[in-house]
C-alpha cells in the first residue's frame, strides 16, 4: 500500500535539480512571471528532462495507465537520482480500486507498476519519475516501487502468476539499473525506515521471489 511521500520525510540536500529550479524561479519572479510560467520554463532548461510520451513504458510486458501527476513527481532518474532499490507493496484492495485510487489527484500516491494475480502488470508512473509510495522522499527518490493486488492476510491472493511476473519485472528493472538481487536492494514497504505500513505482510515469500528474480536475470532479457 502506498502513501504520500512527503510529509514524514527530512529535507533532502540542494540536488543539481533543485538548485536549477531555484535559480529559474529568482529569473522568472524577477520577470513577473507567473507560477504556470516557471513550469513551462522548466521544460526549456537543456538537458535536464528527458523526452516522454503519453503511453510510453519501462517494462515490455506492461499496459499503461496513467496515475494523476498529482500523485508523483517529475525527474530524470537515473541522471538526476540513482535508482538502487525496488520496493515491494501490497494494494490492500482491487485492481480497479487501486488503479483508480492513483488517477485520484487526492490521493497522493502511486507506484510505478502494479501486478495483478493472472500476472497482468500496469505501469502507471514512468520510471525516470519518483513516485509517491514508500512515505519517504529519499527512498521514493532511489527505487521503483511495485504494487501486488491483494491483501497481506491472504496468501492466496499470492499467487504462482503474480510471482512470476513480478519477478520478471523486477529483473528488467535490476538489470537496466545494475541493481544487486537481494534483501538490501528489494525491500518490503514494511521495511522502509519511518514506514507505518505492514505490506507486503508475513505471506510474501521473499525467498521465492529473490530466487525468482535471479532466475529471470540469469535467463535475460524477455
Ligand atoms: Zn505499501
Amino acid at each position: 500500500m502506498t502513501e504520500l511521500g512527503n510529509k514524514r520525510s527530512k529535507p533532502r540536500s540542494r540536488t543539481r535539480r533543485a538548485v536549477l529550479f531555484g535559480g529559474l524561479g529568482v529569473v522568472a519572479a524577477g520577470a513577473v512571471a507567473g507560477r504556470d510560467e516557471i513550469g513551462r520554463a522548466w521544460w526549456l532548461i537543456p538537458g535536464v528532462a528527458k523526452p516522454r510520451k503519453e503511453g510510453e513504458l519501462d517494462h515490455a510486458g506492461a499496459s499503461w495507465t496513467s496515475a494523476s501527476p498529482a500523485n508523483w513527481r517529475m525527474a530524470d532518474r537515473p541522471d538526476d537520482y540513482r535508482v538502487d532499490r525496488i520496493v515491494v507493496h501490497v494494494t490492500q484492495g482491487s485492481f480497479e480500486g487501486s488503479v483508480k485510487a492513483f488517477q485520484n489527484p487526492f490521493h497522493r500516491a502511486s507506484a510505478h507498476y502494479m501486478v495483478r494475480g493472472d500476472g497482468h502488470v500496469e505501469q502507471l508512473v514512468r520510471e525516470m519519475d519518483v513516485a509517491f509510495h514508500a512515505a519517504n522522499r529519499s527512498m521514493n527518490e532511489r527505487s521503483i516501487g511495485i504494487e501486488h493486488v491483494g491483501f497481506v492476510d491472504r496468501p492466496q491472493d499470492f499467487t504462482d502468476a503474480m510471482y512470476a511476473a513480478s519477478a520478471r519485472l523486477a529483473a528488467d528493472v535490476c538489470r537496466r539499473y545494475d541493481i544487486p538481487v537481494d534483501r538490501t536492494h528489494l525491500v518490503g514497504h514494511s521495511e522502509v525506515p519511518g514506514a507505518d505500513h505492514t505490506d507486503p505482510g508475513p505471506h510474501w515469500d521473499w525467498d521465492r521471489y529473490i530466487r525468482l528474480v535471479r532466475e529471470a536475470l540469469a535467463a535475460g532479457p524477455s
